[in-house]
């Protein structure tokens, strides 16, 4: 049997909205009672925004990663709080509840179904508590370990780990925007999975403020909780607010490449073999593949399949491996880059090369993430996928009332 294959279809849409007003007197209690519960919160000017906030749009808006939830008609934050200190996420909590107010945390904001900012139920009154100032990381490069806080980006992470040594890395996904908060609850997959396994595989020790505002840590939240918090899905056990993870070491340099074969170049043969070859490659190597429909108004509309990898070794042993193992794909040593595993994952994230390791600090951009409405859903094949059933998924890319689309497949181990 073949090992799973992930499966994400991203699907561009235009749909229906329902509006729901964030009730006025909802928010005034809420700050009253932040106000009354936390010393701190009087000296900050930028802590509580309310819809009457002249920041409110501009600060809701600042991480919204689809635009199918950045409209008029989404159902609105009452309140929005940027925490800056532990008691003042504790306040929040507690003053959520007296209010009966859903409490919405958002680390990166990359939520597929805009759950950390909007809610599907119009009538439901619900505060933001926006993590943006919690984003420390330290790095301890003798014990191979690092302390990241939730509201920090993968790309912020990633920077910190490739300054502090060019050995060491951190298994987890490719778009640099991601939050760690969401991305390490929901288990976190990348370049580096089949070798470490996902981010949440790694993750040693986490701080957890629970419904009743309790600060535990590993050991104080039990093995079963902190299972839990790996992998179970962001928001539903309380909120994370730091990670402790193990860094990997990962040669220098590593080797990239991006390989576009079209249906013409024998796309389907070889996406068809890539299932059952890509798996038992060396775990140093993880081939990703990217399947679209080309939208150049010169070529005629064709699918296009973009074979993505990271290779922890040389580009000379990566071609003679592919030439001995996968030919199917015809990897030449041109394709191929060397580059540290902190460029590979600028390269990764969608930017031209040579830009600067800088670009994974800014959160306002990123290749991967457009301004397009979007729907993505995700499931394991345990089988190959048969070529007829690939022509028959692939039609679907086709299809007008869609819009376009794009088909993830990775391997999970
Ligand atoms: C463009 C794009 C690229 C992606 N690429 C990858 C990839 O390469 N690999 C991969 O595995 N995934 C990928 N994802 C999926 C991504 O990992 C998940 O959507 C993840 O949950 C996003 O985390 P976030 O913090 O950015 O999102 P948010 O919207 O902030 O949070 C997501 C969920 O987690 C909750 N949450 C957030 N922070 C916390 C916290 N501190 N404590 C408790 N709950 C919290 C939120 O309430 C929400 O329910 C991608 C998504 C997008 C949009």
């Amino acid at each position: 049997m073949l090992p799973p294959l992930l499966l994400l279809l991203l699907l561009l849409l235009q749909l229906p909205h329902s509006w729901s007003s964030p009730p006025f007197q909802t928010s005034q209690d809420f700050t009253r009672c932040l106000f009354s519960q936390n010393s701190t919160v009087a000296t900050h000017t930028n802590l509580i925004y309310t819809p009457a906030s002249p920041k409110y749009s501009l600060l809701l808006q600042s991480t919204i990663r689809d635009a199918r939830f950045n409209t008029t008609l989404a159902p609105k934050p009452s309140v929005i709080v940027t925490p800056t200190s532990l008691s003042q996420i504790q306040a929040s909590v507690h003053c959520s509840r007296e209010h009966g107010l859903q409490l919405r945390v958002r680390s990166g904001g990359h939520d597929y179904e805009g759950l950390s900012y909007t809610s599907p139920y119009p009538n439901y009154p619900f505060v933001v508590l926006d993590l943006v100032n919690f984003r420390n990381i330290s790095v301890d490069v003798p014990e191979k370990t690092a302390w990241v806080q939730s509201g920090a980006i993968l790309g912020e992470l990633y920077h910190r780990i490739g300054e502090a040594s060019p050995n060491l890395a951190f298994p987890a996904g490719s778009c640099h925007t991601v939050g760690v908060g969401g991305h390490f609850s929901g288990g976190g997959f990348g370049f580096l999975m089949r070798k470490f396994g996902l981010a949440a595989d790694n993750v040693l020790d986490a701080v957890l403020i629970d419904s009743k505002g309790s600060v535990l840590d590993r050991a104080s939240m039990g093995e079963d909780m902190f299972w839990a918090i790996r992998g179970g899905g962001g928001n539903s056990f309380g909120i994370v607010l730091a990670w402790k993870v193990r860094l990997v070491s990962v040669p220098s340099p590593v080797t990239v490449f991006r390989v576009i074969r079209t249906l013409e170049q024998n796309a389907l043969e070889i996406v068809h073999r890539w299932q059952s070859v890509a798996s038992k490659l060396p775990k140093e190597l993880m081939i990703e593949l990217a399947v679209t429909t080309t939208n150049s108004s010169t070529t005629t509309t064709t699918i296009r399949a973009t074979f993505n990898a990271l290779f922890q070794g040389r580009s000379n042993s990566l071609v003679s491996l592919m030439q001995s193992r996968f030919p199917d794909l015809g990897l030449r040593k041109g394709d191929c880059q060397e580059m540290s595993w902190l460029e590979a994952m600028v390269f990764h994230a969608g930017f031209p090369s040579n830009s600067s390791v800088d670009v994974l600090l800014d959160r306002t951009i990123s290749p991967l993430v457009g301004s397009f409405k979007y729907k993505s859903k995700s499931d394991y094949v345990q089988d190959a996928v048969p070529k007829a059933a690939l022509l028959k998924i692939w039609g679907k890319l086709f299809e007008t009332d869609v819009g376009g689309g794009i088909i993830l497949m990775a391997l999970t181990r």
